[in-house]
């Protein structure tokens, strides 16, 4: 059927209220994984995000309230975020919309009353109900080798819930090569801190274990606006002699997320991360030196939005994903949303949630589609302007490819 322009919000609309989500990058876990899925209101409100912002309004020492029980951690921030000033930030939003799709009422302001909530579900309960308020389909978990809680999960033969993807984290051997070196050494590979002899060749049996063992849909790392391949590193060479190569030989992406200065306030803990500049030659650099290899990029910075997606552009094995952190704010989501649409059409991924406690998937997805749609409907108009014409299974097929068809489509090249 065709759309003509009075109606190109309202069916866009629909088809994105409906379409099933891949979310691509999420920090959470299935139920089997015990205790590492955080979920329920104490949670929601102890965010890493929301700390950062409790701080701006509190003389509180810093350790202090690290060493306060989760629940008190999480009233003082309920106090000062939500009954003493308005939540218009938008992780304290993102608090108010999950209350609202919860069926909570979020104008009585009840801590109590949404605890009380959350007592009376169970997580594999809670599990179902947010998939299907988020309307995810799939998530890719973070999984950490170097963890060593969750090595201990994946020596098990636990049955993992299947709309939980998995994919390999891999910072310390491009970050804190020495902390990688004992991990491997513990497990077991014959890797040496100055990565002689047959330490390539561990690493790369590592990796290719770790791929096969959790099945990854891609290995990821997060890196720092100073991340180089212009030098003879270690780094370096673990990411050209183990990371690419293992990355080729199965056939899956290298995820790259550029961008963290670490711990810039090393007293905030998770929330004392910060924001740097990084070099676009850099990726543009892999891309060509690599060109059998694949890459899915997202970065930090607002400033190296644009020429990430030029990069794109070029080249082929780059697949741009998501507006990511302090990127995942409603004006910037526009801004970039725009200009990918602008470069690149359809072939990007737009957004992921990088959720961290499950009832994230809520409000991250809520906010950023709201977005897309209206981004996505200007251009529409744009389009419809010039007598193009629009059909319904068209507009679908748009939104298919953005939020699920993209991703897995660069995963099979
Ligand atoms: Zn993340």
């Amino acid at each position: 059927m065709l759309v003509g322009p009075d109606k190109v919000r309202e069916v866009l609309d629909a088809k994105l209220n409906s379409v099933e989500i891949v979310d691509v990058h999420t920090h959470l876990f299935p139920a089997e994984f015990t205790g590492m899925l955080l979920w329920g209101i104490d949670e929601i409100l102890t965010y890493h995000y929301l700390i950062a912002e409790y701080f701006r309004y509190s003389e509180l020492d810093y350790a202090e309230f690290f060493r306060l029980p989760k629940a008190k951690q999480a009233e003082l921030i309920w106090q000062t975020l939500f009954v003493e000033r308005s939540p218009v930030s938008e992780a304290q939003r993102g608090v108010l919309t999950i209350l609202q799709r919860l069926g909570l009422d979020v104008g009585a302001r009840s801590l109590e009353e949404y605890r009380e909530y959350f007592r009376g579900r169970t997580l594999n309960e809670q599990i179902d109900t947010v998939f299907q308020l988020a309307r995810v389909k799939e998530i890719v978990m973070t999984n950490d080798p170097f963890d060593p809680q969750e090595r201990e999960y994946w020596k098990g033969e636990t049955e993992v819930d299947p709309r939980f993807k998995s994919s390999l984290r891999i910072d310390p051997l491009l970050v804190n090569f020495p902390q990688a070196v004992q991990t491997l050494q513990g497990e077991g590979y014959g890797v040496s801190a100055d990565f002689s002899g047959s330490s390539a060749a561990e690493v790369r049996r590592f990796l290719s274990d770790w791929v096969t063992k959790i099945d990854a849909l891609y290995m990821a790392a997060s890196l720092p606006p100073t991340f180089t391949v212009f030098d003879d590193s270690i780094q370096t060479r673990v990411l050209k002699e183990c990371v690419l190569p293992v990355c080729r030989e199965h056939n899956i992406p290298f995820a790259m997320m550029i961008g963290v200065k670490k711990l810039v306030n090393k007293e905030l803990g998770l929330a004392g991360d910060s924001v740097g500049k990084a070099e676009i030659r850099v990726v543009e650099q892999l891309c060509t030196e690599y060109p059998e290899n694949k890459f899915l990029v997202t970065m930090l910075s607002r400033e190296n939005q644009h020429e990430l997606a030029i990069a794109a552009r070029k080249y082929r094995n780059l697949m741009v994903f998501g507006c990511w952190w302090f990127l995942n704010n409603p004006s910037l989501v526009e801004e970039i949303t725009a200009m990918r649409l602008e470069t690149l059409g359809l072939s990007f991924i737009p957004q992921h949630s990088d959720a961290r406690v499950l009832e994230h998937l809520i409000y991250k997805w809520e906010h950023s589609k709201k977005i897309i749609g209206d981004v996505l409907a200007e251009k529409y108009g744009d389009i419809l302007a010039t007598g193009w014409q629009l059909t319904e299974d068209q507009v679908q097929k748009d939104v298919e490819e953005l939020f699920q068809n993209n991703f897995y489509r660069f995963l099979r090249r």
